[in-house]
């Protein structure tokens, strides 16, 4: 099952994106305006709109998702650190709305965020 947003269409790969892992669960792409050297997405295959969204069904996927994100991080070269953001509804700047965690890296990040 899949989303009818931009990522769901990336994951039925009817729009092209440059993707970085995929597994039965998660895909990792990198994002079309990056904000860093290195700017990846890590989304659940499964369409949760946004964090406040998930269950406790979703435990073990979300679990999934941040240790794919180490993973991608590590396998980007990221030896020196990288953040990662969960920008969640309107006020946190959400603007698609297909759970993704940010991966951010190749530049020293900054304290507080915008
Ligand atoms: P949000 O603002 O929801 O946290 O992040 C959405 C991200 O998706 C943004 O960084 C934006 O650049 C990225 N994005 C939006 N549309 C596309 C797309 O079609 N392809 C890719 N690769 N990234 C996208």
């Amino acid at each position: 099952m899949t989303s009818d947003t931009i990522f769901g269409k990336i994951i039925r790969k009817e729009i092209p994106a440059d993707i970085v892992y995929e597994d039965d669960l998660a895909l990792a792409f990198k994002d079309i305006t990056p904000q860093a050297p290195v700017h990846i997405l890590v989304i659940p295959k499964k369409p949760i709109p946004k964090l406040a969204d998930a269950s406790p069904e979703d435990q073990a996927l979300m679990g999934h998702l941040l240790l794919t994100a180490k993973q991608v991080a590590e396998e980007a070269g990221l030896s020196n650190g990288y953040r990662l953001v969960v920008n969640t509804g309107s006020d946190g700047g959400q603007t698609v709305y297909h759970f993704h965690i940010h991966i951010l890296g190749g530049r020293q990040m900054k304290w507080p965020p915008g």
